[in-house]
């Protein structure tokens, strides 16, 4: 192990083990209730910085490492607070999540039925892509919560099925993707309709000056809580990198998978169409796999995810759309077909697994056209990948070479590149 990932190591270890106990911090009997019954024993340290923090109304800015509990530590302080407070009617809401996908806002409404399960709170979520109507019906008579994305959540703010006259906090969660995915103008829509007398709490894995600026529109000074170094993955996540020629890349995927036996795989792919043609080729090998991205349906993507998280299907192949936010428990897998065209989707995309404290294990397909994306990634991470060799695979050389000057891909004859030292330095 180098000192890089020692010190992450160390840095990990500290991010999941806390000093204080859950009942240090201020929690009421049913929500500490909850928590045993899921079975924590100690607050992570995002949760113990926290949870004190929104308790007592502080706006926060929170840079956490994906997998630290970051969702815990916003929803927990927020249901302790609403517990106490009167019940909404006619159209508002209390609090309001914000989140970058429906995965993620589902995700967050089960921890917050999880976390709630013994206070009685009324929850929402709300998201593109299903019918709006059984939406404005829940919201009629009031919530307490609302999870919502952006764009549904505009939909029904223009139709008066929802108003914030009484909303006392706002939470950005995943606020760099919420950047990232162009969502800044609907961000700043729904920030003019919410009061200004409010507690706002931001929440990211990674902070960019974009995410500062932002902050600084919507945040009164805000207590910074950071418990991660940034862009830095879990030390407990072991990433691998094979070089493979891109035609090679489904046919060495299905190997390594029935190889190892591996029975729970998250595949990323840079593109839909891509990620829809691999599964196809991976069920004509007998593995059974499901796409999901954002040309499925609600339902589709929803189906898949399920059935990958009870094991029904063996490889769930995602675009980008999966790479945040999504808890798979005990995930040990994760693979990279398509290396991210921004390196710091790496960072989230291996985040899916080893997370809350767990080994796992994350593989890159490298093809000679992406070690541009390789650097850039080892770079950002400050770290080189192993790179491994299969002795039961025939690679054949991958004789692609990108001409970065003239930006176009042709076929470098007659020269051999070393499987092992084309991209390692
Ligand atoms: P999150 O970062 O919120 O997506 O949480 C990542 C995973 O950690 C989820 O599976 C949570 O159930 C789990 N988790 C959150 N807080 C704790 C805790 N205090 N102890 C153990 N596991 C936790």
């Amino acid at each position: 192990m180098n000192n890089h990932s020692e010190q992450a190591n160390k840095d990990h270890k500290k991010n999941l083990i806390a000093i204080t106990s859950f009942d240090s911090l201020g929690l009421s009997e049913p929500l500490l209730k909850a928590i045993k019954y899921h079975g924590y024993t100690k607050p992570s340290a995002i949760q113990e910085k926290a949870i004190p923090l929104v308790m007592s109304g502080n706006d926060v800015m929170a840079a956490a490492q994906t997998g630290t509990g970051k969702t815990a530590s916003f929803a927990l302080p927020i249901l302790e607070l609403l517990s106490k407070k009167e019940r909404l009617f006619n159209r508002q809401a209390r609090v309001l999540i914000l989140t970058p996908t429906r995965e993620l806002a589902s995700q967050i409404l089960a921890s917050l039925e999880t976390y709630g399960k013994y206070v009685s709170i009324r929850t929402a979520v709300v998201f593109g892509g299903v019918n709006i109507n059984p939406q404005k019906n829940k919201l009629k008579n009031g919530v307490d919560i609302l999870v919502a994305t952006p764009g549904r959540l505009l939909d029904l703010y223009r139709q008066k099925a929802i108003k914030f006259n009484d909303l006392d906090t706002f939470v950005l969660d995943e606020a760099d993707r919420m950047l990232d995915m162009g969502f800044i103008h609907d961000i700043r829509k729904i920030i003019s309709f919410l009061p200004k007398n409010r507690q706002t709490l931001l929440f990211s894995a990674t902070f960019s000056n974009d995410i500062r600026k932002l902050a600084k529109t919507m945040i009164k000074n805000p207590t910074e809580v950071s418990v991660t170094p940034r862009n830095t993955a879990a030390a407990t996540i072991t990433q691998a990198i094979y070089n493979v020629k891109k035609s090679q890349k489904s046919a060495f995927l299905s190997h390594l998978v029935k190889q190892h036996a591996w029975e729970q795989v998250l595949v990323f792919t840079k593109t839909k169409h891509g990620a829809n043609r691999l599964t196809d080729y991976l069920k004509q090998a007998g593995l059974k796999s499901m796409a999901i991205h954002g040309n499925k349906s609600q339902s589709a993507r929803t189906k898949a995810l399920a059935d990958f998280k009870q094991n029904k299907i063996r490889i769930l192949i995602a675009t980008d759309i999966a790479s945040r936010g999504l808890d798979i428990d005990q995930l040990p897998h994760v693979v990279n077909y398509d290396l991210p065209y921004v390196a710091e989707d790496y960072v989230h995309r291996i985040g899916r697994t080893g997370r809350a404290g767990a080994c796992g294990e994350a593989i890159s397909l490298v093809s000679a056209d992406e070690s541009t994306l390789l650097t850039a990634i080892q770079r950002l991470i400050k770290q080189d990948i192993t790179v491994k060799t299969c002795k039961n695979f025939k690679f054949e050389n991958d004789t692609t070479h990108y001409n970065h000057k003239r930006k176009f891909f042709r076929k470098k004859h007659n020269k051999k590149i070393s499987n092992n030292t084309r991209y390692t330095k």
